[in-house]
């Protein structure tokens, strides 16, 4: 299908071409970060991405240390949506290829940056912001609230759900106002982060999502695979899996006594 050019994975039944990009710095050097992502976080985002929607997507790996990091242009001609972790190594990464990306995006590829890429040269080249935040790696319980349980990302996750040990990303978070917000997190040390973020930026479509720390095995957590997996989804323009209870009640009030989030997680 389609007719050749930058984008266009044909139509809506042509499976997602979904690149995972990682530095995969930590996941060589770390024993306690291989300990939790033995084949690099890099390929348990891929596997998610593979459970969640099997022939629906085609999910290739890249990673900085190979030649244009991965990322050439047959490769990005050849991916609609692009996942990217990094943290240590950020200033590594090509100009040339920052840009390469950038093009794609505004040309229509969807982009998902993830964790610490939020200080990535990409984020903040289609940010504009400096998209600093606070941050603490303290073992936080980490609190996810879905506030936007409409928007196809939020498509079965619950209304708040536990992330036991969490690095704390806390607000101010120096981001533009987002076109939607989609999760709120809170933290045991009481810090709040607006922690998943939608945008445009040309014809693509780029989500931010914090959870993701190196030393916490959050890409194994079954919520978070599912909002990559949806995010995915939507970044790519399939916008047919929709998160609202469709043919369901009115939301009403809700008498929640403290804690309730710990046990009774699909709450509303
Ligand atoms: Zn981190």
């Amino acid at each position: 299908m389609g007719a050749g050019g930058a984008g266009g994975a044909g139509g809506m039944d042509a499976a997602i071409r979904v690149t995972v990009w990682n530095e995969n710095v930590h996941d060589r050097r770390k024993d306690e970060v291989r300990a939790i992502y033995p084949n690099g976080i890099h390929e348990a985002i891929a596997a998610g991405i593979r459970t969640r929607l099997g022939d629906r997507a085609i999910v290739r790996t890249a990673t900085l240390e190979q030649p244009a990091h991965g990322l050439t242009p047959e490769t990005l001609a050849d991916t609609d949506v692009l996942t990217w972790w990094g943290h240590t190594a950020h200033a590594e990464v090509s100009d040339d290829i920052v840009q390469a990306v950038h093009q794609r995006v505004l040309a229509g590829m969807g982009l998902l940056v993830l964790h610490s890429a939020h200080y990535s040269k990409i984020f903040r080249a289609l940010m504009g912001t400096t998209c600093s935040l606070r941050w603490r790696v303290s073992d936080d319980r980490e609190v996810v609230f879905t506030v936007a349980p409409s928007h196809p990302i939020a498509a079965g996750v619950p209304a708040a759900f536990v992330i036991p040990r969490q690095e704390m990303y806390g607000e101010f978070f120096d981001i533009p106002r987002p076109d939607d917000l989609v999760f709120i997190s809170s933290y045991s040390g009481g810090e709040v982060l607006r922690s998943g973020l939608c945008y445009t930026r040309g014809r693509g479509r780029v989500f931010y999502l914090s959870p993701g720390h190196e030393t916490y095995p959050v890409y194994h957590q079954p919520e978070i695979q599912l909002i990559i997996a949806n995010a995915v989804r939507w970044a790519a323009g399939r916008d047919d899996a929709t998160g609202g209870a469709a043919g369901g009640e009115p939301y009403k009030a809700i008498k929640s006594p403290t804690g309730w989030f710990e046990n009774a997680a699909r709450e509303g």
